[in-house]
């Protein structure tokens, strides 16, 4: 009998209304882990209601208290992080530094959320007409959901509470069914802290939670991260029913090489965001786009690198890359290389077939290099998600930007060039969110906003720093005189200041 995850509910795990449940697998044994129960309509309810009961109480606290919470909530979250890493690793399959590092990177949106006080002072103007003063204040919005996808069960949730808890607002959210344990524990350190029941809340599910989340009409914001098709129905569904909405979408990253470029140094670049976390990250590199003669010497070179890729367990600290997170999803990414070589790219590095001691059943898949790919290929124009990079040859830098261009994702890219003209040139004109130089994975830090343009971000505000204090607030701009400012007599053309 598999273990079972349940919801967080008002300050504590419940299993709540519903029987119906989702396999959670270990992907490095392939074998099945726990079951994680999938919330019904009662138990939205049931989630909906615990925050809106909260929400006064918690909007009340002076944002300096609430703070207090925060740091406490970074202390705690610091001295676990490793049994967090663990749980990532066990149930997403990416190796336990790598886990680390995703740990690592939403502490800092925490220690962002740490500055709320100063975050959420407004502006103010004295004497904007003779004894009349004008200032502008945020305020929170009320319950507001997130909804997260698989590749980052502890990062992308982590973009989105701290800060909407900070602002003041009340959060449930609604992790992938695929990884769900990393909320669980985040839910009991947050209480540790001193947040108080109900501010935060776990709906375990699947379409049925997001649904009555997206519905709900006691829910006023919805932030999701995930897949694209997934993305733009959040949005427009939330949208039909009110709701403020965010919604980051997939991605298909190019790296621009530039014929001027450090070779070594590039091919560092390229292994790591390409086939880290096994390529199931919305900021990986897919696509290499080489500009000129550099083409034939970087494809040698990035097929010896991957003849020696470490690929095992995440739990194995000799592991550089892991596995992915389910069978479904291996058998979607070697369908993509069964295509690419049925479209004509060459497969210069074959990693199907890759038989892991001791883990026979796991869901592994050896890095994948194809060459000669065209903007035509479904291996170019989809998001694999997967280890698997695919070299794209241009004959000049205006090709290669007017490829990304074209390209329906615009999450990241970059350049790695040592010349300074190019660069900015690429900075200047390319239709991407975010843009490394000499960078590959360009993800800003947490004072500064995560998102991406086209098909991979519905909705206006990018996530975390202060796109996400915006996200999570209204402004209220305010007007004010007293009785020594008033004068007398009616006024029926439009008021102007004198
Ligand atoms: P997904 O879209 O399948 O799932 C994301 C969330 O949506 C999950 O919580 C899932 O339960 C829910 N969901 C799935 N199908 C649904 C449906 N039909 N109706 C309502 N809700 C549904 O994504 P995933 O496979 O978990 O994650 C991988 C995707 O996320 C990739 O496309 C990746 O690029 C993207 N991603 C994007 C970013 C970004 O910042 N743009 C970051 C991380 C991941």
């Amino acid at each position: 009998m598999n273990r079972i995850l349940s919801h967080f509910i008002n300050g504590q795990q419940t299993a709540g209304h519903s029987s119906r449940t989702s396999t959670v697998y270990n992907p490095a044994s392939g074998q099945a882990q726990a079951e994680v129960l999938l919330a019904d309509s009662p138990d939205v309810n049931a989630a909906v209601a615990a925050a809106k009961a909260a929400f006064p109480a918690w909007s009340e606290t002076a944002p300096h208290r609430r703070a207090r919470i925060m740091f406490k909530f970074k202390e705690l979250l610091e001295a676990r992080q490793d049994e967090l890493a663990a749980i990532i690793s066990s149930e997403h399959g990416k190796v336990h530094s790598d886990a680390l590092g995703e740990v690592a990177r939403g502490l800092e949106v925490v220690e962002f959320a740490c500055g709320i006080p100063q975050l959420l002072k407004g502006e103010y103007t004295e004497q904007v007409g003779r004894g009349i003063d004008a200032w502008s204040m945020r305020q929170p919005l009320g319950v507001v959901a997130g909804i997260t996808p698989f590749n980052f069960p502890a990062m992308v949730p982590m973009w989105m509470f701290p800060v909407a808890l900070a602002c003041g607002n009340c959060f449930i959210l609604k992790p992938s069914e695929r990884d769900p344990s990393a909320a669980l524990l985040i839910a009991e350190l947050l209480k540790e802290a001193g947040l108080p029941d109900g501010v935060f809340g776990v709906l375990q599910g699947d379409k049925l939670a997001v649904d009555g989340l997206l519905t709900h009409p006691d829910v006023a914001a919805v932030s999701f991260v995930g897949s694209t098709p997934i993305a733009q129905y959040i949005y427009e569904t939330g949208a039909r029913h009110g709701k403020r909405v965010q919604a980051l979408g997939g991605a298909k990253n190019h790296m621009v090489v530039m014929p001027d470029a450090d070779l070594e140094q590039t091919v560092d670049a390229l292994m790591g965001a390409a086939y880290g976390s096994a390529g199931e990250r919305c900021m990986a590199i897919s696509v290499a786009v080489a500009v000129g003669n550099v083409a034939d010497a970087l494809v040698e070179k990035l097929a010896t690198r991957l003849k020696t890729l470490k690929v095992g367990p995440g739990n194995d600290p000799q592991s550089e890359m892991g596995p992915l997170v389910t069978r479904t999803h291996l058998d979607k990414v070697s369908g993509y290389i069964a295509r690419g070589v049925e479209e004509g790219a060459r497969l210069v590095v074959d990693g199907r077939g890759l038989s892991v001691p001791g883990c026979e059943d796991g869901f592994f898949l050896g890095g994948c290099l194809f060459d000669n790919v065209s903007t035509d290929m479904v291996v170019y124009q989809e998001e694999i998600f997967g280890p698997v990079l695919c070299v794209v040859r241009v004959d000049s830098f205006n090709e290669a930007v007017q490829m990304i261009n074209n390209h329906a994702f615009g999450n990241g890219t970059a350049i790695f060039t040592r010349d300074g003209d190019s660069a900015r040139e690429f900075v200047h004109r390319i239709q991407v969110g975010m843009v490394g130089i000499n960078v590959p994975l360009p993800v800003p830090m947490a004072f500064h906003s995560f998102g991406g343009w086209k098909a991979s971000l519905f909705g206006d505000h990018h996530m975390h720093g202060p796109e996400g204090v915006r996200f999570y607030t209204r402004m209220k701009a305010v007007t004010s005189r007293w009785p020594t400012g008033i004068r007398a007599g009616a006024e029926f053309a439009m008021p102007t200041m004198k």
